[in-house]
């Protein structure tokens, strides 16, 4: 990917002009924006504790985006530079035609990668199908090994099913992350034996931060015990040659190794926002609004805007506008969510 020679201080309006197909925008900060999470659905068929309550109340079909707006948006959004999506939800495998619209966004003039997060439950013989279509990485949402302790942290007794599609993956060529979002005493116990697994296998193994999106409608982010601090401490106490590799440009995961392990192991400290300066997504959630941070409370709503039939040229100057006023971090949008008596949503409207 090549990257425009431009200031940081310099503004967005000022390079339209020149720019050809696809060069990469930068927004107010000069951090380049190549990538956009979507979320295809709020719908799920777990319950994690983290995510959403039992009895979540789910967003009717007309309020989500249709595929033809899908892949509006996409290819808008691949004009000014964006070259990876990110299919979420809610769990995108919900989305009757998943296949076909990757399929179609795959061949997007400028989409270069499709990435899929998933929770994996019954999709282990769709696995074939995504090697198939080319989709580039599966993050697969996996909080615990131990059947038990992920039935009560999902509400749902399928971890015969999602472990299934663990294997499934790890015996495809897509390339492998398991996220686990670490809860204190819930499956903070986890942590090493979860670890433990990229000794054999070949994969990524990250623990995530708790955020302060479960649906419950939290009025502040309360202190967390296990920040990414304190999962490398928990970490290196148990693998004490736990290796560094570092962060690559614009990634969220600070990743590591034991030596001789065949796999990974990565923290997100998506608490803690340490990775803001770098940050290079946009989200599209299931609403169709768009947010261009996570802790923002959405900056435009882009489904109205393509149903009262703006052109994509009017959609493109619009989310550049917004690219252009981002804010400088996630703890500055949480600040001004609160200020606005904001609340936040379900992850699970908002994909991750
Ligand atoms: N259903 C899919 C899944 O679980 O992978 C995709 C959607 S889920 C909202 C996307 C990611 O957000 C998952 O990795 C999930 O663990 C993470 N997530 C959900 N709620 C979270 C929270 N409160 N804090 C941190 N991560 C969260
Ligand atoms: Fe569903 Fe994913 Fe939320 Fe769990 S984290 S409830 S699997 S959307």
């Amino acid at each position: 990917m090549q990257l425009p020679v431009l200031s940081p201080q310099a503004t967005l309006a000022q390079h339209q002009h020149s720019r050809a197909f696809g060069d990469v925008a930068l927004d107010n900060y000069g951090r380049p924006i190549t990538y956009v999470r979507l979320a295809l659905t709020d719908k799920c068929n777990l319950r994690c504790t983290y995510c959403m309550p039992e009895n979540m109340r789910f967003l009717a079909q007309k309020h989500l985006l249709t595929d033809e707006e899908i892949l509006r948006i996409v290819s808008v959004c691949a004009g000014f530079g964006v070259r990876k999506i990110r299919l979420t939800g809610g769990e995108p495998f919900l989305r009757p035609n998943l296949l076909e619209l990757i399929r179609e966004i795959k061949q997007i003039r400028g989409i270069e990668e499709v990435h899929i997060t998933t929770n994996g439950v019954g999709i282990a013989d769709k696995v074939p199908d995504l090697v198939r279509l080319g989709v580039a990485s599966v993050n697969l949402s996996m909080d615990s090994f131990d059947k038990n302790r992920f039935h009560e942290l999902t509400r749902r007794d399928e971890f015969e099913s999602v472990h299934a599609t663990f294997h499934a993956l790890l015996e495809s060529n897509i390339h492998l992350s398991v996220n686990a979002v670490i809860m204190d005493g819930k499956n903070s116990h986890d942590i090493v034996s979860m670890a433990e697994l990229t000794r054999l296998h070949s994969f990524d193994m990250r623990f995530i931060e708790e955020m302060p999106f479960n649906g419950a409608k939290n009025q502040s982010s309360p202190a967390i015990a296990w920040n990414d601090a304190a999962i490398e401490a928990h970490l290196r106490s148990h693998f004490p040659h736990l290796e560094s590799i570092g962060r690559t440009e614009s990634a969220t995961a600070t990743m590591y190794r034991v030596p001789s392990y065949k796999g990974r192991i990565g923290i997100i400290a998506g608490f803690s926002r340490t990775f803001c300066g770098a940050c290079n997504r946009i989200r599209i959630t299931a609403k169709g609004i768009l947010k261009t941070c996570l802790y923002d409370n959405g900056v435009l709503d882009v489904k109205q805007l393509l149903r009262d039939g703006a052109s994509n040229d009017e959609l493109r100057e619009r989310l550049l506008d917004c690219i252009a006023h981002r804010h400088k971090d996630g703890i500055e949008a949480e600040e001004q969510s609160h200020a606005h008596g904001e609340l936040f949503d379900s992850m699970s409207a908002i994909g991750g």
